[in-house]
């Protein structure tokens, strides 16, 4: 099918009403393996951190981090789920090169968090709610490396390598009911609420949740019903989502694809499928498995997990502010509207904010600068507003030379503009650029006098008593230093000349 036949995105959704449902994976940030002591730690020699345990060599026996089910049980809690009182793994069996047990140590029918959810909020300010279905426990499989093929994938490959330093690392998968009634907004909905999720992963300080680096990945189902239809229709899965535009750009693809497919009197069948960067589309994966096919076991080598209500309840008062509850606070220290804060949260700026006032700038001078220049700029290159090639601690030197009288508005965006350009440190910039304001009287003098004598009429005014009418003489004085003198002072001067 070619992107061109594509029912558009307006078409697709005038007939049919998108049903979402998101599995994302979080590998935590523990210091060792989820069932043996095997180290985490990233970018070490293939096959250096490997054990009988996550080999799964003949008479090895697993061992539960307890790290790792803390950090289960928290994410549950800030998920607002139910934590089980008893709950067991269960083996996924099935066989890949990369997976050396031959199954995946999972949970299956008895997760250890259920039933909670997210309150997401959209661009508009809307808080759209994502019920969570489960968060359980498993460990993640090594990766395999397909060799001598165009695209790294297996097919065309001429052989492949496998590093198993990353099988047995935990993993928590989080996965949300059927999300129903986002409609149009179903994409911007998944893109929100695995940014939230990603926040509130590391607020826990659970792991880092970098995409990038596939710490965090995310599978999205999505199917179409004709509007009105109670009845769900077949989904697909797209697997291993790894970013956030993706997450958003996959759904919004599927929607178009699914309904191309339809209007046609085709049918969906229910397979998963791969996203595609380069061109935002996907392609077909494998015809979906049923859970039956994994042959799900109580797993027999690891003991129940009854995690017992006093440490639960230890856990829940230990959890951080959450992010949601957080951003409420900021907004009423900051003295923000919804609509400011939006702003401020739709610009990624919370942080550098945040940053630049702990450098010791004022919170309105701070934002003034993060969503003003610096947003522009981060939007123009098409970049994160936390990259620009400017610290905090930077922007707050550049709020202090205003406040001191150093530089004025006009001056201070020159010598952000300096920093941007890599010209150094806000004071090198001031000095190699000459923008200091010129306060000093002397300096100010001839300019205020040739001022005076290009504009007889409004000095006789101002003689006069009219002493509005200074603000055209103050304008010509700035105009004549480009804009570096202290406009404040130059009033004054103009003022005490005309003995006005
Ligand atoms: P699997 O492991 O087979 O992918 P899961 O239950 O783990 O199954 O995940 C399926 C995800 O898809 C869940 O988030 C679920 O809410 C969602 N989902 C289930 N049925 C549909 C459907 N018809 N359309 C869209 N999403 C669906
Ligand atoms: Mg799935
Ligand atoms: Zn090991």
């Amino acid at each position: 099918m070619s992107v061109i036949s594509l029912v558009s995105y307006e078409d697709a959704l005038a007939s049919y009403d998108p049903v979402m449902g998101l599995e994302v994976h979080v590998e935590l940030g523990t210091r060792t393996k989820m069932f043996c002591g095997c180290s985490t730690e990233l970018g070490a020699e293939p096959n250096t951190q490997t054990c009988p345990t996550c080999l799964g060599l003949p008479g090895s026996l697993p061992v539960v981090n307890r790290i790792g089910v803390e950090s289960a049980i928290r994410i549950g809690l800030a998920l607002n789920c139910e934590i089980a009182e008893w709950c067991r793994f269960a083996r996924k069996n099935y066989f890949y090169p990369d997976m050396p047990k031959n199954f995946q140590t999972s949970q299956y029918d008895e997760p250890i968090a259920f039933n909670g959810y997210l309150d997401v909020q959209l661009e508009d300010g809307e808080v759209f709610r994502v019920e969570i279905e489960r968060a359980h426990m498993e460990e993640d499989t090594g990766k395999s490396t397909h060799v001598g093929g165009a695209t790294g994938r297996i097919h065309g490959a001429e052989y492949s390598l496998l590093d198993y330093n990353r099988a047995g690392i935990p993993l928590i998968e989080i996965v949300t009911k059927p999300i129903v009634g986002a409609g149009a907004r179903a994409p911007e909905v998944a893109k929100a609420y695995v940014t939230e999720l990603r926040e509130l992963i590391r607020t826990l300080g659970v792991s880092e949740a970098r995409m990038d680096k596939g710490q965090m990945r995310c599978d999205v189902n999505l199917s179409l019903r004709p509007i009105g239809r109670e009845k769900f229709g077949t989904r697909s899965e797209t697997k291993n989502v790894n970013s956030l535009r993706s997450v958003e750009r996959a759904a919004r693809f599927e929607i178009q694809r699914h309904a191309t497919v339809l209007a046609d009197g085709g049918t969906i069948v229910q397979e998963t499928r791969h996203f595609h960067e380069d061109n935002g589309t996907t392609t077909s994966g494998r015809i979906k498995e049923e859970a039956e096919d994994y042959r799900y076991f109580p797993e027999p080598d690891l003991v129940p997990i009854a995690p017992s209500r006093e440490w639960v309840e230890e856990l829940r008062a230990a959890l951080p502010e959450l992010p949601r509850v957080r951003r409420a606070r900021l907004q009423a220290e900051w003295g923000l509207s919804d609509k400011d804060m939006q702003a401020v949260l739709n610009a990624g700026a919370v942080e550098p904010i945040l940053e630049t006032v702990a450098a010791g700038a004022p919170a309105d001078q701070a934002r003034k600068w993060w969503l003003g220049e610096l947003a522009r700029r981060a939007n123009e290159t098409g970049t994160e507003l936390a990259d620009q090639p400017i610290t905090p601690a930077q922007v707050a030197r550049v709020c202090a030379l205003v406040a001191e009288g150093k530089l004025n508005d006009k001056l201070a965006r020159q010598v952000i503009e300096g920093v941007l350009a890599g010209e150094g440190e806000p004071d090198e910039v001031v000095e190699k650029r000459g923008l200091a304001v010129v306060s000093d009287d002397s300096a100010l003098g001839a300019a205020v006098d040739q001022a005076i004598a290009d504009n007889p009429d409004v000095a006789a005014k101002i003689r006069d008593g009219k002493v509005q009418a200074v603000g055209a003489l103050v304008g010509a004085v700035m105009k004549a230093t480009r804009g570096q003198a202290d406009a404040a002072r130059v009033k004054d001067l103009i003022l005490e000349r005309l003995g006005a």
